[in-house]
């Protein structure tokens, strides 16, 4: 099993770079961000308990956000591994992750975070808004996910630098350029 952490702000290219890496891997892609935005546009009692909370930007609490992750997971029993998307964003829930990959006797392998400047976000989510159309998209609950980021996710990096487990890849510059980078990190894993 290969379980990796893509970790990096909103805009940093998880997504982008996950597409890829699922087919180069074979990994099977879970992004917490994309679940809720399925949930919200089919309107489940889930989708109903956190539209308000991801168009203001804020964090899902983290009992439902992993309480959905583990579904996910468990839903996929034949996968060669996983490429976590979004997630862990606190150290909770890293520390759910963990204790829920022993208990199947996985790990984590390692975390690559994706290094972007805020400047450069911002410009890019700006691109995308015009593009996707996504409510938290617009500059308001961009800067209120920027600080979400910087105020909390961002902790959950000592979490696994202490495990000796975070590869640092520029996020600037081509996105082959990028993709290789990733991929030797994750072959050194
Ligand atoms: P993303 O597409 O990863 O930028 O996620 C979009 C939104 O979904 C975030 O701004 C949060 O509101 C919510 N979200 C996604 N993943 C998580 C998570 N791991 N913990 C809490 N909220 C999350």
């Amino acid at each position: 099993m290969l379980n990796i952490v893509l970790f990096g702000p909103p805009g940093a290219g998880k997504g982008t770079q996950s597409a890829k890496l699922i087919e180069k891997y074979q990994l099977v892609h879970i992004s917490t961000g994309d679940l809720f935005r399925m949930h919200i546009s089919n309107d489940t009692s889930l989708g109903q308990q956190v539209k308000q909370i991801l168009a203001n930007g804020l964090l899902v609490p983290d009992s439902i956000t992993i309480d959905m992750l583990e579904e996910e997971v468990q839903k996929n029993p034949e996968a060669k591994g996983f490429i976590f998307d979004g997630f862990p964003r606190t150290v909770a829930q890293a520390e759910a992750l963990d204790a829920f990959l022993e208990g199947k006797g996985q790990k984590i392998n390692g975390v690559v975070q994706l290094d972007v400047d805020q400047e450069e976000i911002k410009t890019r989510i700006a691109e995308r808004q015009k593009v996707s159309g996504r409510a938290d998209d617009d500059a308001e609950k961009l800067l209120k996910r920027i600080d979400e980021y910087f105020s909390k996710t961002i902790h959950v990096l000592p979490y696994y630098a202490e495990q000796g487990k975070v590869v640092q890849v520029n996020g600037i510059g081509e996105i082959e350029t990028i993709f290789t980078n990733i991929c030797s990190a994750i072959d050194a894993f």
